[in-house]
């Protein structure tokens, strides 16, 4: 029993409430919540502030990228803006988490083009739902010679690779698929570097 939230005689509802609102975050318990919001209440009023204000400002003023959708703050991310990238290449993700990973290892200097999930029936998510025609009207500019399905190597990964590479197949370009340095089934956002770099290196067509 939590004293702070489930005995009726201890229940403070605001301490309840914040107790409730950091259980819904990813990875957090019950426990967890409760020290956190323990936390939190003894935090200096104005690291309290912070704590919130951060949390707002980044609500409202992290959108996606227009060219790639990446998340940025400004109408292009830094990666589009940069002029020393090769505008040649994409590299196609699901996840902006995955962007940071691929910047990581150093290695890529092309672009990127983030999806914002998988095509996953199960949990009802369309090729509609992902940014699968802003890649086309990417590509249909010319510019692009080869395309990286860098999705992950789980079901959904590799159905909504293939849907794509089928998608892009008429435009004549290069579509390759990182090499199998990661695990079936694992996370891109959880390889490590060397790993990551070597599936990039040894990437095939697909
Ligand atoms: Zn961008």
């Amino acid at each position: 029993m939590c004293p702070a939230c489930s005995d009726m005689a201890y229940t403070v509802a605001p301490l309840a409430r914040l107790i409730e609102q950091l259980e819904r975050l990813p990875g957090i318990g019950h426990k967890s919540a409760q020290r956190l919001a323990f936390y939190l209440l003894n935090l200096p009023e104005k690291n309290a502030a912070d704590f919130v204000s951060a949390i707002t400002e980044a609500r409202e003023k992290i959108h996606e990228c227009t060219v790639c959708h990446n998340l940025t703050d400004q109408e292009l991310c830094p990666i589009c803006r940069s002029g020393g990238r090769d505008a040649s290449t994409i590299c196609v993700v699901e996840d902006p988490r995955d962007v940071l990973a691929f910047e990581r290892t150093r290695e890529y200097n092309g672009l990127y083009h983030v999806l914002h999930g998988t095509i996953s029936p199960m949990d009802g998510v369309g090729p509609e739902q992902l940014r699968i025609k802003e890649l086309l009207a990417r590509v249909a500019g010319g510019e692009v010679q080869e395309v990286i399905m860098a999705t992950n190597p789980t079901v959904e990964g590799e159905a909504t690779a293939m849907y794509i590479s089928k998608l892009l197949a008429p435009f004549g370009l290069k579509v390759t698929r990182l090499a199998y340095g990661i695990p079936v089934g694992g996370d891109l956002e959880y390889a490590d570097e060397i790993t990551l770099r070597r599936s990039l290196e040894g990437r095939s067509l697909l």
